[in-house]
């Protein structure tokens, strides 16, 4: 394999475990010996600040990959993980749907970037909680989209939404994008509903789902205010042993495997 492989986090829902999700799979596909790079595209900034990146170092941020001259490598900063960079976001991102509305070629911007990232790379976007300007540039940017999906009862409603802008992004710019899977997020194994949601996600979307469902646990929640993600935090975790085995499946859906030996 020699292109990068780049892959949108994204759901337009708040709270479903996207920066979670890219934070620790992100760390573990980096700790196999995988090139990674994680493009924070949330004004929040979440993931950056999950992964130790002080405010004070995030200089060259995502706004500018999108918005300025600026190169990948140049906005790539170094996390405490080896393999693994992170494209910091700060709050001035919050105003990119306003100031890129009249760009050129505005939903194209971090494609045109995402292209210099050196072959075999596997560039991973936390998307923010909205289908606006900043995720249909992730979409058209990238080659899949994992879609955490929490465990509850409306779970499956918003997917439908999000089906359709994948759709229109097929139409519209990029027409290889695919969705690579849905990983249940924060699964409680003493709730019957977790269990029933599964069985409906299992039921209607087949082996689209990801067959390791991530567990609700402390652990991971705990593990963003150490800088860490939970598989250095807690490796002992239900919530790390879930995040490793998601992140071996992962790697076999984009074919990752082979390389590894
Ligand atoms: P999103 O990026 O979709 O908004 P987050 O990844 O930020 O969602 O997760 C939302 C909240 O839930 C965060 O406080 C996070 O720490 C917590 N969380 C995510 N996954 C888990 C989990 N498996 N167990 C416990 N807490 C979790
Ligand atoms: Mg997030």
């Amino acid at each position: 394999m020699s292109e990068s492989n780049i892959v949108a986090i994204a759901n337009q829902k708040g709270g479903v475990g996207k920066t979670t999700t890219a934070i620790n799979l992100g760390a573990a596909l980096a700790m196999a010996g995988h090139r990674t790079i994680l493009i924070d595209l949330d004004p929040q900034g979440n993931a950056s600040t999950g992964l130790g990146i002080d405010s004070d170092q995030r200089e060259k941020t995502v706004y500018d990959l999108l918005a300025g001259p600026e190169t990948l490598d140049e906005c790539a900063l170094q996390t405490s993980i080896d393999n693994l960079r992170i494209v910091p976001a700060t709050s001035d991102l919050a105003s990119a749907d306003v100031d890129l509305a009249q760009a050129d070629n505005r939903t194209k911007l971090l494609r045109k970037k995402l292209k210099q990232a050196e072959p075999g790379t596997i560039i991973l976007i936390d998307c923010p909680p909205a289908l606006g300007l900043l995720t249909l540039n992730a979409m058209v940017a990238s080659d899949a989209v994992l879609v955490p999906l929490q465990a509850e009862f409306y779970a499956l409603e918003g997917l439908s939404q999000l089906l359709t802008t994948v759709k229109h992004v097929r139409q519209s710019g990029n027409s290889e994008l695919r969705i690579n899977g849905i990983l249940l997020t924060m699964s409680d194994y003493r709730n019957n509903l977790s269990q029933q949601v599964e069985a409906d996600a299992r039921a209607t979307l087949g082996d689209l789902v990801f067959p390791t469902v991530i567990p609700r646990n402390v652990r991971v929640s705990e593990a963003p205010s150490h800088a860490k993600p939970v598989i250095l935090y807690d490796p002992s975790s239900k919530g790390s042993a879930a995040y490793s085995q998601f992140a071996k499946e992962f790697a076999q859906r984009l074919k990752l495997v082979s390389e590894e030996v």
